[in-house]
């Protein structure tokens, strides 16, 4: 075992805190690689990136049996960079992308795993599909054709704000959106299981609300 590093601390901390059944992922986008080895030394495996260059470099850069979750916007061209070893991505915000990322696990020859972003918070700038939208998307069946990706759940950010009170409001809906969807599309699917909510200012209250797979970057990583 290494010596304690602030940043191997700090994810101890973090996981001390977490109910059984709740995934921390460690949120390294902006980080150099040896950030994220003080971080594996330390026992996490799971980490986040939100670009898909940097995802690729790093991953070639450290330890084979990191599992990588994508959590950013996801460009059709950059999809290549990911696809042959990604281990879930949290943020399909159209039916379109998912159609694209089928094509790249026929061609890598696997399904990928996929969570639908959902659009909840106030700001605008956050992308994702509305509730109405994901469940027409849904309803509409075509999805089940492609056969190289897998849906996992859903995915959200709350609204960037001190009110708690709307935080909570938005985590609510998304675990009631995530209810039912199951319930209608994915009763005998025990792989639609994630609900990815919560990041360094707010997995308290997505825990309370269901939260499955917390994504915490700052809390971590900043000093
Ligand atoms: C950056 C980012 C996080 C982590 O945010 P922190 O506030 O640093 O914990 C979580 N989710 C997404 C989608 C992000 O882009």
């Amino acid at each position: 075992m290494k010596a304690d590093t602030p940043i191997g601390n700090r994810i101890k901390t973090i996981g001390a805190t977490l109910p059984q059944g709740v995934t921390l992922i460690a949120v390294s986008k902006y980080h150099p690689v040896a950030a994220i080895q003080a971080a594996y030394d330390a026992g996490q495996r799971d980490f986040g990136e939100s670009k898909a260059q940097d995802l690729r470099i790093k991953q070639q850069e450290l330890p084979s049996d990191i599992r990588w979750h994508f959590i950013g916007h996801l460009q059709s061209n950059k999809i290549k960079y990911i696809a042959p070893f990604v281990h879930l991505i949290h943020s399909i915000d159209s039916y379109r992308l998912l159609q694209e990322v089928n094509k790249h696990g026929e061609k890598c020859n696997r399904r990928i795993p996929c969570l639908l972003q959902i659009h909840i918070a106030q700001e605008d700038t956050k992308f994702g599909f509305t509730p109405s939208e994901c469940l027409e998307m849904l309803a509409d069946g075509e999805w089940k054709q492609l056969s190289n990706i897998e849906i996992h759940g859903l995915m959200c950010m709350a609204s960037n704000t001190e009110d708690t009170a709307t935080v909570s409001g938005e985590f609510s809906a998304v675990k009631e959106l995530f209810e039912k969807i199951k319930r209608e599309f994915f009763p005998y699917d025990n792989k639609f299981n994630t609900l990815s909510a919560g990041m360094s200012d707010d997995y308290p209250i997505a825990i309370e609300h269901g939260s499955t797979h917390i994504r915490i970057g700052s809390s971590i990583f900043n000093d």
